[in-house]
């Protein structure tokens, strides 16, 4: 049985030229049917396709105390640590929020981690109900990581007024990222003036995704990166199967055709992009 389920994996794509970094990936997620993770086997999978550097971001309690230790134990790693935006209202509720934010904060004090997110805002998952208290909770991430110097990862699911809304009103953190960016022409062009990073996921190679490709084409290369999202959102032709970081050359293969660059300078671009926003591995 999980012979079948490993060999369901999708085939290893060529591997990149030049080595890039995994920007956003959930080594601690399984999905269902799947079995768990094995880290040190998906670093390597990941090192053999040129994806030799991956942030792991832990973005609930457990799985922040998870990515910290993990930290230690796996050099290609970085990680993240944050309360996700639809883990807020629980916390709110229970009037922990204070505390759990705490904890968050102590976690992200591992010079290691280098990520605060991902954080922001989910109107697709979370009610009217639960809207202030993630906006609540996002201002208080984005003064986490101004105050600890971290670069900020943000999600944005159908929230794009009001992320760059509330980020221009409380000033954005010097390196700040839109995770699994989603918007369109005109939102990559505002972030780009605004000096944010623009990192792309598999969904930039979905048949239906001309509005996202068309966001990546006003991009300069300066301001992009990479990720998998891992496990979810697994890149074209294999999209509806299990993600995983050694998959990121199907997406930065279509990127380069979308920007119209050779492979190796998009790989240059997003490997500096990546070091430049977290500092070295
Ligand atoms: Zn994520």
């Amino acid at each position: 049985m999980s012979d079948r389920r490993l060999a369901d994996l999708p085939p290893p794509p060529d591997p990149l030229p030049v080595p890039v970094a995994d920007n956003h990936c959930h080594l601690d997620i399984t999905r269902e049917g799947s079995p768990p993770v094995d880290v040190g086997r998906a670093v390597r999978q990941a090192g053999a396709a040129g994806v030799d550097r991956l942030v792991q971001i832990g973005c609930d309690l457990v799985s922040a105390r998870w990515t910290v230790e993990l930290l230690d134990e796996q050099p290609a790693l970085l990680g993240g640590v944050a309360l996700h935006p639809n883990e807020t209202p629980g916390h709110a509720a229970a009037g922990e929020l204070d505390h759990a934010l705490a904890e968050i904060e102590r976690l992200a004090a591992h010079p290691r981690v280098r990520v605060i997110g991902e954080t922001g805002l989910d109107y697709y998952r979370t009610g009217p109900d639960g809207v202030q208290t993630q906006q609540e909770a996002f201002r208080r991430h984005i003064d986490l990581a101004k105050r600890s110097g971290k670069a900020l990862q943000i999600h944005d699911r159908d929230a794009h007024a009001d992320i760059l809304r509330i980020l221009a009103e409380e000033g954005a953190p010097e390196r700040t990222v839109l995770h699994c960016f989603s918007g369109d022409l005109a939102m990559a062009r505002e972030c780009v003036r605004r000096g944010y990073f623009l990192s792309f996921a598999g969904t930039v190679t979905f048949k239906n995704a001309r509005d996202l490709r068309n966001a990546l084409a006003v991009t300069p290369l300066e301001r992009l990166l990479v990720e998998t999202d891992a496990p979810y959102l697994t890149p074209a032709p294999h999209r509806g199967r299990v993600n995983a970081p050694y998959l990121v050359p199907l997406t930065v293969r279509a990127m380069a055709a979308t920007l119209n660059v050779a492979v190796p300078t998009l790989c240059e671009a997003l490997s500096a992009n990546s070091e430049m926003v977290y500092g070295p591995w």
